[in-house]
């Protein structure tokens, strides 16, 4: 069973107080994986991305094992840069808040030397470094490591890449045989898997896969503001897309895109908060029903939709922040179609274009000078949509509809799309050359032995 929870580890009340004052409720998965056998000693090896919290997972038991009152360096923790050893520092600072008195150094290169000298004189419980640092300390006898009772590679890709092996294993010579290791890493390739074999007996093995790649590619723009309505067409027919969704952060931009889209010989549908409930319902029913391929819509208002299929998302504002971007990106590449995401940015998106291409790092920037427009692509929609005065209420039910236009007016199933039933009304998507004979003729027959008003949307 993975262990979710802080408390189903065998730490001390103080311990999970603190990390509870900490904010840390819950443990991330690699954390799950890695501390019940960590705390229980076991030499491991840990593999998850990045961001997936490492840190505190290997931070823990160094600190659980800590005894205060025993003033020798008991933890070393190896990390490739400065930066990353601070950090870790400051985690380890953290953890060890509800413990008086534990000192902890770090040792990195590209600092005096002398002052860390000195520090080491004085003592420690737990040192980070880099490597290259801590080896210059051992050689002129500045550490003395053979009190350490857990050794700890984060990052151990990254210093391998680094070209640190060699002082990895000298550094290792220095410490006692007869201690717990863990190594952290977001890769594990042959090299690690030799170091590993080298530096750690019966190691526990424990990964968390890498979420799959989502197969939505994304494409930034860099636009000035007045260009992005001209640029929707060509975005549309480069593409060839079919069923395309645009995203704008206010209802006004909305409607004014739709009138600029309409006037381009766009027929597009609109969906935000100012329109009736009613309204919304149709709209979303007309898009996902494919009679209307273009859909422009503010986040509020498509929040909690479900529509599949969407094989072009458009971001012709860049959403306000990281999340609402995942959201609406989202709505393409379903069911593990691949999808295209377009977001137009301006000079004024720039902060939020770089924390986005933070979280997604594969996103393409574009130039709208490789924008071909393809004049010959026509986007419109094979199908229609009619209208039935009748729904739930009125006990109709799909079967009911679709025996009325085969059985009843003689359509075939191929030409019949959708068919969604609501409360008072339904809709069916029709093949649009039999839209004419569709409302004709079901018009003057009966469904489920009524009459309904049939109309065209
Ligand atoms: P990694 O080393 O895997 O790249 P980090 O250790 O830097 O990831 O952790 C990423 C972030 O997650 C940090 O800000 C850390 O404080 C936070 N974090 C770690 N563990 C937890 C947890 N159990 N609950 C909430 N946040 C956590
Ligand atoms: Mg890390």
């Amino acid at each position: 069973m993975l262990t979710t929870n802080f408390s189903q580890l065998n730490l001390s009340k103080e311990f999970l107080k603190n990390l509870d004052s900490l904010s840390y409720k819950e443990l991330t998965p690699i954390q799950g994986l890695s501390l019940p056998l960590s705390l229980q000693n076991s030499d491991l090896i840990a593999q998850a991305k990045t961001g997936s919290g490492k840190t505190v997972a290997f931070s823990i038991p160094v600190v659980n094992k800590l005894n205060v009152k025993d003033f020798k360096i008991q933890s070393l923790i190896l990390a490739p840069t400065r930066e990353l050893a601070n950090q870790i520092a400051q985690e380890l600072r953290k953890l060890s808040r509800h413990i008086h008195n534990v000192k902890i150094l770090t040792l990195c290169g590209g600092m005096p030397f002398k002052p860390q000298a000195l520090s080491l004189y004085h003592g420690a419980h737990i040192v980070v470094g880099t490597p290259g640092r801590i080896l210059k300390h051992i050689q002129q006898e500045n550490i003395s490591l053979n009190t350490i009772s857990t050794l700890v590679l984060d990052e151990a890709d990254k210093m391998l890449d680094m070209g640190f092996y060699d002082d990895i294993m000298q550094i290792i010579d220095s410490l006692p045989k007869h201690r717990q290791t863990l190594l952290f890493s977001a890769t594990y390739e042959k090299n690690i898997e030799n170091l590993a074999s080298n530096i750690m007996i019966n190691p526990e093995f424990v990964k968390i896969e890498n979420e799959e790649k989502t197969s939505i590619n994304q494409e930034f723009y860099q636009v000035e503001e007045s260009e992005k309505t001209a640029l929707i067409p060509a975005l549309i027919s480069s593409n060839k897309a079919k069923s395309i969704l645009i995203f704008c952060n206010m209802k006004i931009t909305c409607d004014k895109l739709a009138d600029d889209l309409y006037d381009l010989g766009l027929d597009v549908l609109t969906l935000h908060s100012d329109l009736e409930q009613k309204q919304r319902d149709e709209t979303i029913v007309l898009f996902s029903n494919k009679s209307y391929p273009i859909l422009i819509a503010t986040d509020v208002a498509s929040r909690g939709l479900h529509i599949d299929d969407v094989d072009l998302v458009i971001n012709y504002d860049l959403s306000l922040d990281e999340k609402i971007h995942t959201h609406r990106i989202g709505r393409t590449a379903r069911a593990g179609k691949g999808g295209l995401a377009v977001s137009l940015c301006t000079q004024n998106d720039e902060e939020r274009v770089e924390v986005i291409k933070e979280k997604f790092t594969d996103i393409k920037e574009k130039n709208i000078s490789e924008l071909e427009d393809d004049l010959s692509y026509k986007i419109d929609s094979d199908l229609r949509t009619i209208f039935i005065n009748g729904g739930k209420k009125h006990k109709l039910r799909a079967g009911d509809i679709l025996g009325a236009l085969t059985a009843g007016i003689g359509l075939n199933k191929e030409d019949i799309g959708k068919i969604d039933i609501l409360d008072f009304c339904s809709y069916v998507a029709i093949n649009k050359e039999k839209i004419e004979y569709v409302l004709d003729k079901l018009s003057k027959s009966k469904i489920k032995g009524k009459y309904y008003r049939i109309y065209e949307k």
